[in-house]
Formats: C-alpha cells, structure tokens, sequence
C-alpha cells in the first residue's frame, strides 16, 4: 500500500494508523492541513473491503474537510478518521474508548466529530478518554433551542441562507414569495430547509423514501408530493437535493428545468466535469461543500463556548462566501466548484499561526 505516491494523497501533513487487538480497533486519522487551526472531521466507522479503500476514504475526505472549513471562515484545519469495521457488528465500548485513547495520544491536531457509523453517544464514549471530540455537548443550538448536539438545524439554515444568494445572483430577487422549490429528501436537514422555505413564502414540491416524512411536508408545509422520477425534472425556479450524493449526473443534468441548484446532500456531482455541464446548461449550481457548512460551524462554536446569535450571524456568512464564488464563476467563465476551491486554497494556503 503506497501512501507517498497515492493518487489522493497532497501533502497530508500527518497520518497515522491505530490497531488494538483486544478490541479489534484497526483506524487510520489523516490530517490534511492545520494552517487554519487543529484538524476537526468527522469519524466514520465502515466494514472498508481493503486497507487500501480505507486510505483512500480517509485521504480524501481530510481534504475535502480542510477546504470546508477554510470556506466556512473557521479557524480550523481539515482531517478524518475511519474506523475498520462493521459499526453494527463490530461496534463496542471498548472499542470506542480505544479510539479515544488514540486520539488523545494526538494531542489535539485532530479533533472527531460524528460520521456515518458512528453517533454523538459513540463519541461521548470516545471522549471519556480524550478532550479532542467535538459535536458532544449539550448546550443551546444556534437558533437559541436546546441542543443534543444535532448539526441539522444550523446546516438547513446555512442552505437556506445560501439558497437565497444563489436566488439573488440568477433570478435578481431578494425575496422568496412564489418561488417554486423542489426539495428531494425531506430529512434531518431537508425539512428544515423546507420550513425556511414555506415560511419565506415559497411554493413547495417534495420527495422522500419514506412516506411518512413527505405526508409531514404536505400537512405541515403546503407542499405537494410528487415521485422520484419527477422531483428533479419539474419546471421550477431551484431544486435542492438534500438527500443522497451523485444526483447531478449524466442522466440527470440534461433534464433539469430549474435555473438553480442548491441544496444540502454531500457529493451531488457524479463526477467532476459535470460542474462544467451545468455551466453549460445555464444552472447556477452551488458547490454542496460551500453550502452545507452550516453544521460544522456549529460544531466548530462549541468547543468555543460562544452565544447563539454569533453562530447564526457566522452561519450567515456561507451566502457571502457563496456570492463571491458566484461573481467570480461568472466573471472567469468558470465552473462554481473550481472558483470554490481556489478561493479555499486562498484562504489556507500561506496563513500562518
Ligand atoms: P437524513 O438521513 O436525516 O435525511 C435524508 C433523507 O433522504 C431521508 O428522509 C431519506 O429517507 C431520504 N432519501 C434517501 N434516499 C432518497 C431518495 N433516493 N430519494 C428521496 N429521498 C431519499 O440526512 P440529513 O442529515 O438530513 O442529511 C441530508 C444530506 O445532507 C446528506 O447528503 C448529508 O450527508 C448532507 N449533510 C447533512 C448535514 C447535517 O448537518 N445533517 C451536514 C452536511 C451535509
């Protein structure tokens, strides 16, 4: 297994890889970059068919987190952990506490949040052992609520916040009344956005898996069900995916009406080039990973203590940052994802602590 001429390795600054025989804890933490302060990414336990798929997750994804969070104006770097293993079979708490003793052992460069496979009580469980979890504490959310340590709320209405600067910059409105949204996903994050939504005015059409949650969004929201098949292709000014990643595809893109998309689902481009296509469309695309910043922003404040309307006042910095990608985009001819991370680049690259 290489690591030094892995094709998704950039200069990671630290990587290090944990087993624990008693427990069956074998994980890998990789630290892309701490320019902007110490590395905070979630930790995901999955049964990874190879070391090797493994690596590759954990290269990535600490990247992917050093952009985001350099985007999100955080005085944070970006990292990963994954942990080897099934979390349904292999999951136990020693197994965590374990995890927890490696992470202290890092002495703060890194910094685990909750990921896919693994829960806020699994990191509680961690933390018995190390400082350095994040996403824990109960404490008053960002909208003055009380909070278990749910990131849903503050990354719905970071999209939302975001949503409207997409809005603004392609159909040169500032409010929302009458405009139609197809929301596919009607989730932790996706009704909420759509709450925002219903409130501001909008029209709303929807979608889930899961009948229950769309009879929510119609009883609750005025909002009218419509099939997967349809909920990306309807003649609607925005559609905000908020559920699943690879939805912007070749398949897709050719059939999308609306003008705008933004919403909160991770990975919506299948492949990198399809930014290029929705230029080429015509869609105002804004890039999941500038928009759905919303969470870790909230994350980020908690291990700093700081008051409700500081969090909402950063959260509403994602339709800043999100303008300025726009402008650029349009000014250079260049795809919203590409001018995103060259601005991220910007703004972690050179700074010094
Ligand atoms: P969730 O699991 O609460 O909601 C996802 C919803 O999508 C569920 O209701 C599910 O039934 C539905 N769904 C699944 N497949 C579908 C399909 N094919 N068509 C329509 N609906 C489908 O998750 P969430 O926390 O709301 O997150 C939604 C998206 O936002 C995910 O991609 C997640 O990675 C991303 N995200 C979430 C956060 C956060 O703070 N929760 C932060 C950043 C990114």
């Amino acid at each position: 297994m290489s690591v030094f001429s892995h094709p998704e390795f950039d200069n990671h600054q630290h990587l290090s890889f944990f087993s624990d025989p008693e427990t069956g804890l074998r994980a890998i933490v990789a630290v892309h970059n701490t320019n902007r302060g110490p590395a905070l990414g979630g930790c995901r336990m999955y049964p990874y068919a190879s070391d090797e798929e493994a690596l590759r997750d954990v290269l990535r994804l600490s990247k992917g987190m050093t952009y985001k969070s350099a985007l999100a104006n955080l005085d944070l770097g970006g990292g990963k952990s994954v942990i080897i293993g099934d979390p349904r079979a292999h999951k136990s708490e020693a197994l965590l506490e374990a995890m927890g003793r490696f992470l202290e052992q890092l002495g703060g460069l890194y910094i685990a949040a909750e990921d896919s496979g693994t829960s806020v009580a699994d990191l509680q469980v961690m933390g018995r052992q190390t400082r350095n979890v994040a996403g824990v504490a109960a404490r008053l959310g960002f909208d003055g609520q009380p909070s278990n340590g749910d990131p849903s709320p503050a990354t719905a209405y970071g999209t939302f916040v975001g949503l409207k600067a997409a809005v603004a910059h392609k159909l040169g409105r500032s409010d929302l009344e009458g405009l139609t949204v197809a929301v596919q996903g009607i989730g932790n994050v996706g009704y909420r956005l759509a709450r925002h939504l219903s409130e501001a005015g909008a029209k709303l059409w929807v979608h889930d898996v899961h009948g229950e949650s769309v009879e929510r969004a119609v009883d609750e929201l005025g909002a009218t069900a419509v099939s997967g098949d349809e909920i990306l292709k309807l003649d609607v000014d925005v559609v905000a995916p908020c559920a699943l990643g690879a939805v912007l595809n070749d398949d897709s893109i050719g059939q999308l009406q609306a003008k705008v998309v933004a919403g909160a689902a991770n990975n919506q481009l299948a492949l990198a080039r399809h930014d290029e296509a929705l230029v080429e469309r015509g869609i105002l695309y804004a890039p999941d990973f500038v928009i759905n910043a919303g969470g870790i922003i909230d994350v980020c404040y908690e291990r700093n203590g700081h008051d409700a309307a500081t969090v909402r006042e950063h959260v509403e910095t994602i339709g800043d940052t999100l303008s300025e990608i726009f402008a650029r985009s349009e000014h250079g001819r260049q795809p919203t994802g590409v001018i995103a991370n060259r601005l991220a680049e910007e703004r972690f690259m050179g700074v010094a602590r």
